[in-house]
């Protein structure tokens, strides 16, 4: 048995001060993946800062937007009216995502920080560059159906599994962390980082540092949908999921945002497809050209070929429903 300490803050500054002290200590929050990892030998922190204590459990909204704390759970924030109301993406996006009662326990700071689902980074016999520090990477020419078509490098091919992530990234949300220094604010598309030779840093979060809520700004997107494509219809990852948000006026699209989760080591936008649609109808002919651009640059590895056509089958699917 790996012994480890557990204690309970019951506020950020506290909590903070706690893990910037040990570096060996972790937050943890709904436990629903750190616990999973910590009994498989994945990780072994010394310490365990408890941070449900924490008052980072309201959804509020103002004039910006609507910021959702890090502590909600994702039950809670898929249900809530006012993320119903003002982004039905998110909502739609966090009821994909796990089962109603892992959702009940999981929270969205959590959600965020949780870790890739590939087999390889779980199984402590086989070499990862991201559970272990140049130990080389076993999907690279082992088992790869689930892994990065977009961003990988010849470190690692992981995936995010989040669905919750896909559908921040698309609404241009902030995350708010708290350090020692203050707080600090973090666009969410910059939050995640690529693997390039560094795959073990999942993200942009230095160590010590605290999300504390999630902001999502007010926005004119009048059609979204989350589409999420996976091989049983609950308690599966994405394969490839496509979050679609779209400003409709008379039939033209004035703005678009888009995103792809089961791709990459990030939920990855589609910049240049967004580009494509402002201006175009909603036609069958520009949705299919829309796809054809958004795969255009992806790299396939042995088993995971089918992400190309089935990602542009999928974005077709989500822009035919996010405007139906
Ligand atoms: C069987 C199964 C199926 C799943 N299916 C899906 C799915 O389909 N889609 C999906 O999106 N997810 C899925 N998940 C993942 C689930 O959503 C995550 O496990 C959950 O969101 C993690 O939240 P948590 O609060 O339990 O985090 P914890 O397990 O408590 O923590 C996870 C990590 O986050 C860190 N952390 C937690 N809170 C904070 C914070 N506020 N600031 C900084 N760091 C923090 C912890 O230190 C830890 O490293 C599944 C999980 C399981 C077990």
């Amino acid at each position: 048995m790996i012994n480890f300490e557990y204690i309970r803050t019951s506020t950020a500054k506290a909590a903070v001060d706690a893990k910037t002290k040990n570096k060996a200590a972790q937050f943890i929050a709904g436990g629903t993946n750190l616990v999973d990892l910590m009994k498989k030998g994945v990780t072994a922190p010394q310490r365990l800062i408890d941070i449900n204590a924490l008052p980072l459990k309201e959804i509020t909204n103002d004039s910006r937007g609507v910021s959702i704390g890090a502590l909600v759970p994702n039950s809670v924030a898929a249900e809530n009216k006012l993320v119903m109301e003002k982004h039905p993406l998110l909502s739609m996006a966090l009821n994909a995502g796990a089962s109603a009662q892992l959702r009940n326990m999981a929270t969205v700071g959590g959600n965020i920080m949780q870790r890739t689902r590939c087999p390889y980074f779980y199984d402590i016999t086989m070499p990862c560059n991201k559970r272990q520090p140049q130990s080389g990477c076993g999907a690279m020419d082992g088992y790869n159906r689930m892994h990065a078509i977009f961003g990988a490098s010849d470190k690692c091919i992981a995936v995010h599994p989040s669905d919750m992530c896909v559908a921040l990234a698309a609404l241009n949300a902030t995350v708010i962390v708290n350090t020692t220094k203050g707080e600090k604010k973090i666009a969410f598309v910059d939050f995640h980082r690529l693997p390039g030779d560094t795959p073990e840093l999942d993200n942009n979060l230095a160590a010590g540092e605290l999300i504390t809520a999630v902001h999502i700004p007010a926005n004119h997107f009048n059609k979204s949908y989350y589409l999420k494509v996976r091989d049983r219809l609950s308690y599966a990852f994405a394969l490839v999921s496509v979050a679609v948000a779209l400003e409709v006026n008379d039939g033209v699209i004035k703005s678009a945002s888009i995103a792809m989760g089961g791709v990459a080591h990030k939920a990855w936008r589609l910049t240049e497809v967004e580009k494509y649609l402002i201006g175009k109808g909603t036609t069958a002919n520009v949705f299919k050209d829309a796809a054809e651009i958004g795969l255009k640059d992806a790299k396939t590895y042995q088993h995971n070929a089918y992400k190309v056509k089935l990602g542009k089958s999928a974005i077709v699917e989500a822009l035919t429903k996010a405007t139906s």
